[in-house]
């Protein structure tokens, strides 16, 4: 009963705050895309120029990395949303390297998971949410995905499925409690590193975002992403709102319970 109680409440909310599907607030056809920077922490290309774009934007930053307290500070300074990047174990056909030195692995207890998330959330206390870095294995394991989203729930943090692999359990574990939840649509750096193709992918995003009123979008700093990505959301900006689709954060955007339940 508590359960759905809280989920009314919580489509209420975004009822509230958000507006019906692709329909603004002066009556015309419109969207929202919601775009989530991952990567926040380590490698450095594109971070500054990132933080700096005039737009709201969502930034995942990873814990306890050389940077991660300065991306912190400075995405909460320009105004970004601000969640925590979960280095997870991936398949052996990933580099262990790009973990960083405190991964969460398939080895771990429940209790070592739960300790893991609140030592990351005493490092980043303002995270409103959460999404995985890597993790194609990690994501597919109940033994891992419980605790998280025990965390979660607790804290009243939301969790975002990048979807890294099609097997992932994110969803049927999310389902089983309170947390809100969202699934990635659009990888902006799929194929191809380079601007015309990331400007493609937002196009794109921003087609989703007006045929079914909300999308979700996500790109990286440093190699995967950098100054490619930070130069073609710049570029796309006034064609977002010429179509008026409007660049919210994940937060303001309908969790999918909320949009399986029909708001
Ligand atoms: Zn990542």
């Amino acid at each position: 009963m508590l359960f759905f109680l809280l989920l009314a409440g919580g489509c209420l909310l975004s009822a509230w705050i958000g507006l019906s599907a692709g329909e603004e607030a002066d009556g015309t056809a419109g969207g929202r895309l919601a775009i989530v920077i991952d990567d926040f922490g380590q490698q450095r290309k594109g971070v500054s120029e990132m933080l700096h774009l005039d737009c709201k934007l969502t930034a995942a930053v990873i814990p306890f990395l050389e940077y991660t307290e300065d991306d912190v500070e400075d995405a909460l300074e320009n105004g970004k949303e601000v969640i925590i990047h979960i280095p997870m174990q991936a398949t052996t056909h990933d580099n262990p390297r790009h973990l960083g030195p405190r991964p969460v692995t398939t080895g771990m207890t429940r209790e070592e998971i739960l300790s893991w998330m609140k030592d990351a959330l005493d490092e980043i206390p303002e995270a409103v949410g959460a999404n995985i870095h890597m993790g194609t294995l990690c994501s597919t394991k109940q033994d891992v995905m419980s605790p998280i989203f025990e965390f979660l729930q607790e804290k009243q943090m939301y969790f975002l499925d990048s979807k890294t692999s099609s097997k992932s359990i994110c969803r049927e574990v999310a389902q089983t409690t309170t947390v809100a939840f969202y699934e990635n649509r659009v990888f902006l750096e799929h194929e191809r590193k380079t601007k015309d193709y990331v400007k493609k992918r937002l196009r794109k995003a921003m087609d989703i975002a007006l045929s079914e009123g909300e999308c979700i979008a996500i790109g990286h700093v440093g190699n995967e992403g950098g100054m490619i990505t930070v130069e073609a959301i710049r570029e796309l900006m006034p064609e977002f709102e010429e179509n008026h689709v409007s660049l919210v954060f994940l937060s303001e955007l309908t969790p999918f319970a909320c949009r399986e339940a029909g708001k």
